[in-house]
C-alpha cells in the first residue's frame, strides 16, 4: 500500500507555501537559500526552535526547571546559542559536546554531563567547566569521578541515572529505560550506592536521573517512571541522603507523519501533579522536541529512474546526510520545494546515490511528480539528522542554514574534499 504525505502544514512548525507555491522557511523562500547554497542543504527555523523552548519553559514555570537542551540531537554553534540566549542549559554526553557548549559561553551551572562511558580527560575538562552535575550509570564510572575530584581538590555533584524498567512503547532502538538495556542501574543495586556514597569524599550523589527513550508520545510511560522514582526519592530520603536535583530526561515525542503526541501542556498537566511540595530542582533534557520540526533537509532530484517494478527518484542527499529511515526504518515527509498545480502522483521509492539498499527516504510512497533538477525537502530533519550523519562514500557532509525571519545564514559551511583528507597522511 502506498503512503502519501500526512504532515499537515500546521501550527507546528514554520515552513509553509507561499503565494507562489514555493515552500518557505519563515519568510524565506528555499529556492532561494538552495541557489546560494547548492543541495543537499539542512534548512532549520530559529522561530520554531524558541517556540518549542517557549512551550516547554511556559508549561513547567511554576517549577522552574532547568531546561538542558540535547546536544546530540543537533550540535550546531548558531542552535546551540540561539536557545543558550533563551535561558537553555546544554545536555551533553562527549568531551566534544562540552567544548561546544564552552564556544556558545553556557555557563556550567547550567550543564549536565550524561553518557555510558566517561574517559579521564573528559571528566577534568567537566569539572574544570564547574558543570552542574554528572549523570552516572554506573558504580566505576561513580568511583573514578570521586578520584578525579579528589585530585583536582574539587567537589562535585553526581546524579546516578535509575533504570525504572518501564516500556516506553517506542522503537526498540531508543527505548532506554527497560531492564535489559544497557542504561542506568536498577533500584535494588540503585539503593546501596546511594546509602554507600555517603563515604565519597568528592562525589557527591545528590541527584536522580531517568531517561527512559525517545519518540515518546503519551505521558503514562512518564507518569508510571516518576512514580516509581519519587518513592525512591522518598525511600532515600527516609535513609538520610539528601536529594536536590531530579533530572527527567527527554524522550516527548513529536509528529513526523500522523502521529498525536502530547502537547508540553498536555505533558505538564499530567506530571506536575506528581512534583507538589517537592523542594528539588527539576531538570529536563528534550532534545528532539525542540528541533526535530524546526529542520529539513533539501536535496535535488538528480534522475528518475523506472523499472518495470518501480519508479525511484534518485536524489543528491544519501544516508550518510539522514540516517534515521536506514537506522530505525523512520518515516520522514516529503515535499516540493515547488509546488507545481498540475504534477500528476506517483508512487515513488525516494533513494540516495550511495551503494546500500538501505538508502532511501521513502518506499512506496505517493508523491507529486518531481523532474530532475527539481528539489525536495525531506521534513522534520532538525533532530538526529546532521548530528548522525557521516562521510560514507567520502561524501563531504551538506551545508547547516539557520533562517531567522526574512534573513538567512550558512552557520556550517559544506565540506569540500579538503575537508575530508583532512588529517590523513600517506
Ligand atoms: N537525555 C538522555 C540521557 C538521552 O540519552 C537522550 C537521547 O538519547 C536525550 C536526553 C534526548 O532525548 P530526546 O531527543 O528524545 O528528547
Amino acid at each position: 500500500m502506498p503512503r502519501t504525505d500526512f504532515l499537515k502544514e500546521t501550527r507546528i512548525h514554520d515552513f509553509s507555501y507561499n503565494k507562489k507555491n514555493e515552500l518557505c522557511c519563515e519568510k524565506v523562500p528555499l529556492r532561494k537559500i538552495l541557489e546560494k547554497t547548492g543541495s543537499p542543504a539542512y534548512i532549520y527555523s530559529s522561530k520554531t526552535i524558541l517556540e518549542h523552548l517557549g512551550k516547554l519553559q511556559r508549561a513547567f514555570r511554576s517549577v522552574r526547571p532547568l531546561i538542558c537542551y540535547s546536544v546530540k540531537a543537533n550540535a550546531n554553534l548558531a542552535i546551540l546559542k540561539t536557545l543558550v540566549r533563551k535561558g537553555a542549559g546544554l545536555d551533553i554526553v562527549s568531551g566534544g559536546e562540552l567544548f561546544r557548549a564552552g564556544k556558545v559561553k553556557c555557563p556550567g551551572r547550567k550543564i549536565v554531563y550524561a553518557g555510558v562511558g566517561k574517559k579521564d580527560g573528559e571528566i577534568r575538562a567537566a569539572i574544570r567547566a564547574r558543570i552542574l552535575l554528572f549523570n552516572v550509570e554506573s558504580v566505576p564510572e561513580l568511583e573514578r569521578i570521586n578520584e578525579i575530584a579528589k585530585k583536582m581538590r574539587r567537589r562535585v555533584d553526581v546524579s546516578l541515572r535509575i533504570n525504572p524498567n518501564v516500556d516506553p512503547h517506542t522503537h526498540d532502538y531508543i527505548t532506554t529505560g527497560k531492564a535489559e538495556t544497557k542504561f542506568g542501574i536498577d533500584f535494588d543495586r540503585a539503593r546501596e550506592v546511594y546509602l554507600a556514597s555517603q563515604k565519597l569524599t568528592h562525589a557527591r550523589l545528590s541527584g536522580v536521573h531517568v531517561h527512559i527513550g525517545s519518540q515518546i508520545e503519551t505521558g503514562e510511560p512518564f507518569v508510571e517512571a516518576f512514580r516509581k522514582i519519587l518513592s525512591f526519592i522518598d525511600e532515600l530520603e527516609a535513609a538520610g541522603v539528601r536529594i536536590r536535583f531530579l533530572n527527567l530526561g527527554g524522550g516527548l515525542g513529536v509528529i513526523y507523519s500522523d502521529e498525536n503526541p502530547q502537547t508540553a501542556d498536555e505533558f505538564a498537566r499530567k506530571i506536575l501533579p506528581l512534583f507538589k511540595k517537592r523542594k528539588f530542582q527539576i531538570i529536563f533534557e528534550p532534545g528532539r522536541f525542540i528541533v526535530a520540526n524546526a529542520g529539513v533537509l533539501a536535496a535535488k532530484v538528480l534522475y528518475l529512474k523506472e523499472t518495470g517494478v518501480k519508479k525511484f527518484l534518485i536524489t543528491d542527499a544519501g544516508m550518510n546526510d539522514l540516517i534515521r529511515p536506514a537506522f530505525y526504518n523512520a518515516y520522514h515527509a516529503i515535499w516540493p520545494v515547488m509546488k507545481r498545480k498540475d504534477a500528476k502522483r506517483w508512487v515513488f521509492d525516494v533513494v540516495g546515490p550511495i551503494c546500500e539498499s538501505g538508502d532511501f527516504f521513502a518506499k512506496g510512497r505517493e508523491l507529486p511528480e518531481m523532474r530532475p533538477g527539481e528539489f525536495l525537502a525531506i521534513m522534520t530533519a532538525g533532530a538526529y539528522g546532521f548530528t548522525m550523519s557521516s562521510n560514507y562514500n567520502s561524501r563531504g557532509r551538506a551545508c547547516e542554514v539557520l533562517v531567522k525571519g526574512g534573513s538567512f545564514r550558512v552557520v556550517r559551511k559544506r565540506e569540500s574534499y579538503q575537508d575530508l583528507v583532512r588529517g590523513e597522511r600517506i
